[in-house]
């Protein structure tokens, strides 16, 4: 991670700096330690964001845990009431959200767009959270006595996420987990971290009280805080496998409830059955939207048989009508890569794969804007003939890296899927329903989709991966999000008249 000295002197002395929201108000950091913010289509960088430290952390800890008495009793009828307000503000600010995602994320307006569309069905699901609070009830289990389960928040809960998705991934988790009645610390990508602060205004201003959401800026130090507070109760955390099981261990080691989601390889299995033309247009759309930049991206089409030749044929025919360019064109389908760093890693898989005899049939590095622009743009590539051992196929590239393996048989490619570390999502294309159905029973991947290469779950069933993507038991979001800010609690309860009460010492029973 970052952390940068500033040059004395330096054109960057004057640009602004992006700061913390703790306690209902924006907040400038204070401990000399930042880093820059780049716009990726330009590669200038245009701000700096502030790096919490230890002492930082525990005043937002501080405010969210002052916050919390009053936010869990609050009523459900009210906080439902500023559910729906966030989500209406949320989505008359929609537009201003993705401007922010396109100049520092650098993904086209369409597709920030989409981002926030998906982000506020997780408001929308939290808006109904009087339903989802609803525990059950046992009359009469013995004589006079009922039982019932009731669900209570934890307190103070802290999301950490990643710089793909700047405004869905907290979505994800601060929707459920301050409509169940906890406060909330977000500590946001340092890459993209300005979301963050619109959507802290756009709750203050639905009514959400001062301390139940709080943005932390920062990196590794702020990262820490949060696992070592004492007064944090949960971490969820959306980012790469190494973080991802880092934070696993270090929260639960400390006592913490932990949901941890890593990175992926998403296999797409094209059956010889397959519409070749379907399965090109999905393997496009979904390998390259958002520059590969997405944990549900395709990152290898496994093509079964007879299809292989005419599956490559039909992807490389569509690549050079992919319009790369910045979000300021509007007919850009494809933005750069978030840092120039991480853009020539990227087109570092093309030189490695070569190396190792796969066969390069599209090379992004080939796009006139990869040489010809300060941006961090890498074109559309195509890598065919990729064999398990490869790096291009052991590592998450993404970026904008299609990979294409040949097998003879499903076995073959459902042996793949399954030997493979990772098992966030999976797509099988075919008009075999039996196939299908059978790829559903045998995969170990969390997310699958057929005849969907995206299979990204509505707001109302949950997000998750199996195996190296995710840490924990809980998925994300959902029914599972609910779960996973709620503890349960069961009361058993008798009204006895007191007449008939007397000393029993035996173990209670119910019959
Ligand atoms: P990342 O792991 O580098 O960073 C994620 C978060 O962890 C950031 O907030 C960052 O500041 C923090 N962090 C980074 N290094 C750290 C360290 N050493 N110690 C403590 N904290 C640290 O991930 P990224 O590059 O921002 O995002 C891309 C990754 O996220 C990809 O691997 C992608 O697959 C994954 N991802 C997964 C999902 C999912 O749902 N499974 C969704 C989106 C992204």
């Amino acid at each position: 991670m970052t952390q940068l000295a500033e040059p004395a002197g330096s054109a960057t002395t004057s640009l602004a700096a992006i700061g913390h929201w703790i306690g209902g108000r924006a907040v400038a950091g204070t401990s000399g330690r930042r880093g820059p913010v780049f716009n990726p289509a330009t590669g200038t960088q245009e701000k700096w964001v502030d790096f919490a430290s230890t002492e930082e952390l525990g005043s937002a800890v501080a405010a969210a845990a002052a916050a919390f008495p009053g936010w869990r009793a609050t009523s459900l009828s009210k906080r439902t009431d500023i559910m729906f307000r966030i989500r209406n503000l949320v989505d008359q600010h929609r537009n201003e959200l993705a401007a922010l995602l396109t100049a520092e994320h650098g993904k086209v307006p369409s597709d920030a767009l989409g981002e926030l569309a998906r982000g506020i069905e997780n408001l929308e699901f939290a808006c109904g959270i009087p339903q989802l609070l609803k525990g059950g009830f046992s009359e009469q289990v013995s004589t006079g006595v009922d039982v019932y389960q009731i669900r209570q928040p934890l307190g103070v809960v802290a999301g950490i996420t990643p710089f793909n998705f700047p405004a869905m991934v907290p979505m994800w988790m601060f929707a459920n987990a301050i409509a169940t009645g906890n406060t909330f610390i977000l500590k946001p990508s340092e890459k993209d971290p300005s979301a963050s602060l619109l959507l802290a205004q756009l709750l203050r201003d639905a009514g959400l009280p001062d301390g139940v959401f709080n943005v932390v800026q920062g990196d590794k130090v702020a990262v820490d805080a949060i696992l070592d507070h004492p007064d944090i109760a949960a971490v969820s955390f959306v980012g790469s496998t190494p973080i991802a099981k880092y934070i696993y261990e270090t929260g639960t080691r400390n006592g913490k409830r932990v949901q941890a989601l890593g990175g992926a390889k998403n296999h797409m299995l094209v059956l010889p059955d397959a519409d070749v033309n379907m399965a090109a247009d999905a393997a496009v759309s979904a390998g390259f939207g958002s520059a590969g930049e997405r944990c549900m991206a395709i990152a290898t089409v496994v093509a079964v048989g007879s299809v292989h030749d005419p599956l490559v044929d039909a992807i490389k025919a569509r690549l050079p009508k992919v319009k790369i360019g910045p979000g300021s064109d509007p007919t850009a389908e494809m933005g750069p890569l978030v840092t120039k760093q991480h853009r020539d890693k990227v087109a570092s898989y093309l030189d490695s794969a070569a190396a190792q005899g796969a066969t390069i049939v599209a090379d992004g590095r080939e796009h006139p804007l990869y040489a010809g622009s300060e941006g961090f743009f890498l074109g559309t590539s195509l890598i065919d003939d990729v064999q398990p051992e490869m790096d291009c196929y052991r590592d998450e590239i993404f970026g904008p890296v299609l990979t294409m393996m040949r097998v003879d048989t499903y076995e073959e490619a459902l042996r793949l899927v399954n030997d493979n570390p990772y098992g966030n999502g999976t797509a099988i294309f075919t008009r075999d329903g039996g196939a299908a159905r059978q790829f559903q029973f045998d995969v170990n991947v969390g997310m699958v989709g057929v005849n969907v290469p995206i299979p990204v779950p509505v707001a109302y069933y949950s997000f998750g991966g199996w195996k190296s993507s995710l840490f924990g038991d809980l998925h994300m979001y959902g029914p599972d999000g609910i779960q996973f800010y709620t503890r349960s609690k069961v009361v058993t309860s008798r009204w006895p008249d007191p007449a008939t009460s007397s000393v029993d010492l035996g173990f209670p029973r119910t019959r």
